[in-house]
């Protein structure tokens, strides 16, 4: 039996349109956590009794949003992260050039820094901030803190909040139908790093109409699909194997 490797090479190489559907799993090794890891987001906060549900929902950042803005994970210091193997080699994949679409459920934008040109953000990103009440838009290094350590806005004092989908919103209608498209005209469609549990997203790959499908996550999926391959291992590893 070939080995997995050489088989995923061998996928890419005779794709003409590759979708990359990719989840938390693409970023860990880029030393950002995954949610439900031991030391992730939410593991934290419920460890304190907190469901992320709630803490992390627009709800919660309407009606208390000192508390929103001082929460564990938002005042842990931003951890510096790098694109990782996989990050790289589906940029360099795309100079090559080749059609490469990347579909992320991440909000790290690692995918952008390491050159990728066609990035849809299904859950938007944490590095483009705006003002809830005008709209202005917002750098990190721009922003200021009230003295209840809330970003606001100095022209009207609006919550200034990242441009991320929070529990109790969304996906806008707009990037699920990009993300549609791109999946649909896919030939080959590689779901990696996501245990695709959460819709909409898991039911964008049922879009999928082309030749191969690969799964590339440490654990086995559960889901209602014809696989060509599954590598079972972490995605930054496996693209490190793999040649342009
Ligand atoms: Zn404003």
């Amino acid at each position: 039996m070939a080995n997995p490797i050489d088989t995923l090479q061998q996928f890419i190489d005779e794709a003409e349109h590759i979708a990359f559907f990719g989840g938390a799993g693409v970023s860990t090794e880029s030393g950002l956590l995954d949610y439900r890891s031991d030391n992730g987001a939410y593991t934290k906060l419920e460890r304190q009794k907190l469901d992320p549900r709630r803490v992390m929902s627009k709800r919660y950042l309407l009606n208390s949003p000192e508390k929103f803005f001082n929460q564990t994970n938002n005042k842990k210091k931003r951890i510096k992260s790098e694109p990782n193997a996989a990050h790289l080699y589906l940029a360099e994949l795309e100079s090559k050039p080749k059609d490469v679409r990347i579909i992320t459920q991440n909000v790290d934008r690692l995918h952008q820094t390491a050159g990728s040109k066609l990035v849809v953000e299904l859950h938007g990103n944490n590095r483009h901030f705006h003002c809830m009440e005008c709209g202005r838009e917002y750098k990190p290094k721009e922003i200021q803190r009230d003295e209840l350590n809330i970003p606001r806005c100095p022209i009207d004092n609006g919550i200034i909040r990242a441009d991320v989908v929070l529990f109790g919103e969304n996906i806008k209608p707009e990037i699920l139908e990009r993300a549609k498209e791109l999946i649909a005209s896919s030939d080959l469609l590689i779901i990696a790093g996501t245990s695709l549990t959460v819709n909409p997203a898991k039911n964008l790959i049922h879009y999928f109409k082309g030749k191969r499908v690969v799964v590339i996550n440490k654990t086995p999926l559960k889901i209602d699909f014809p696989i060509d391959l599954v590598i079972e291992d972490a995605v930054g590893e496996t693209f490190k194997q793999l040649s342009i």
